[in-house]
């Protein structure tokens, strides 16, 4: 199970355009509305909601986690809007995990002007062993922006959830679905072999002359005429013995069960 550790903005000071709120507040509730989404999604899910970006990239480290993701909104010129993700370098886990989660964030924010970019200066893309995948969202110093934030903050963490399950080739379990049943493949009673033919009364050929034999080499003679290849009376006969004794149904045709018990498999 692949550990995510969540590190959103403890920015209280940068305000949201028009609104009384804050980039803390905002990202540590995108934060946690992610934080239940990988979670449902089967994640094990660390969500530094809390401490400065140093204690939340010691803990990421410690807690040893498999991928490191900042979560913020941005601010520029109050006119700027667009998702921005930045990784280490543009080859490595996090640039691709960047590149998982482009697709759907980008597709519900308002922004246009989205990229991914390199930024191996900024601390918590240096100082964290965890590949790393920085969000910003899009930019709350636009109005409207900031407003779509505050009003989307779980089909936001949705959407981040949507481009990890991507990256980790996980199913994406939405809210309130119940994950799929993995499909478990048709269970056979032990003993049973698959592939040889039924050999009934009146069966003839190489499988009634392997079953035959086989029938003859645990003890049960198949009549004076031996492996002739013809599943007869005297053959029905042995194997209807050898299927009581075995405690298989008592029906004289060699089927899976049958086979699997004679072959020892
Ligand atoms: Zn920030």
């Amino acid at each position: 199970m692949k550990k995510i550790y969540l590190s959103p903005s403890s920015q209280p000071a940068n305000t949201y355009a028009g609104l009384s709120t804050n980039e803390q507040e905002v990202c540590r509730d995108i934060a946690r509305e992610l934080a239940t989404a990988l979670k449902r999604c089967g994640f094990e899910v660390k969500c530094g909601d809390y401490g400065t970006m140093y204690d939340r990239v010691k803990e990421s480290n410690e807690w040893k986690a498999d991928l490191h993701m900042p979560i913020h909104t941005n601010a520029f010129d109050g006119k700027v809007s667009g998702t921005r993700l930045m990784a280490l370098d543009l080859t490595g886990t996090g640039y691709k995990v960047c590149q998982a989660v482009l697709e759907p964030l980008d597709k519900i924010t308002p922004g246009t002007s989205s990229n991914i970019t390199a930024n191996p200066g900024l601390y918590e893309i240096k100082a964290a062993v965890a590949p790393t995948c920085y969000v910003e969202v899009d930019f709350h110093d636009v109005p409207k922006v900031a407003k779509w934030l505050t009003e989307n903050k779980a089909q936001i963490g949705e959407a981040i959830c949507q481009g990890i399950c991507r990256y980790y080739n996980a199913q994406y379990v939405a809210a309130g679905e119940k994950p799929a049943p993995t499909p478990t493949p048709e269970p056979q009673p032990a003993g049973k072999i698959e592939g040889l033919p039924v050999v009934q009364s009146g069966s003839r050929g190489d499988a009634a002359k392997i079953l035959q034999g086989a029938l003859i080499a645990k003890g049960y003679p198949c009549g004076s005429s031996g492996i002739d290849g013809v599943f007869g009376v005297n053959s029905v006969a042995a194997l209807k013995s050898y299927q009581k004794a075995k405690g298989l149904t008592v029906d004289g045709i060699a089927g899976p069960a049958t086979w699997g018990k004679l072959l020892g498999v």
